[in-house]
């Protein structure tokens, strides 16, 4: 199934290619465990807890389709979608991170 996302150009979709490419080369499992998300190893799938929306065992992988699933915020999708959401997530949790320690440490003392 193709995956054009609308109103891109040409241009820019050589190089969303490019990266799509390359990182569809990458396995879903090993994204994971690059950025240190702890799953528990069940059959062809891996779970765990989301890195979105929390939970125990909602968010999962499944290492022979390559897919990802979240029954928690409904996120799921291939490896490329699987960065997409992971970053998404970790921009924002960054610098909530940031804000809540910039309280802290502003308001205490
Ligand atoms: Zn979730």
């Amino acid at each position: 199934m193709p995956r054009t996302p609308l109103g891109m150009s040409s241009n820019a979709s050589s190089a969303y290619d490019q990266w799509r490419a390359k990182a569809r080369a990458v396995r879903i499992e090993d994204e994971i465990e690059r950025r240190g998300i702890p799953l528990k190893r069940v059959g062809s799938e891996r779970i765990g807890p989301c890195p979105k929306c929390g939970g125990d065992d909602r968010f999962s992988i499944n290492t022979s389709k390559q897919v990802f699933n979240c029954r928690g915020c409904g996120a799921r999708g291939d490896v490329i979608d699987l960065v997409m959401f992971l970053d998404s997530v970790g921009f924002r949790g960054r610098s909530r991170l940031k804000a809540i320690r910039y309280s802290v440490t502003s308001s205490g003392a």
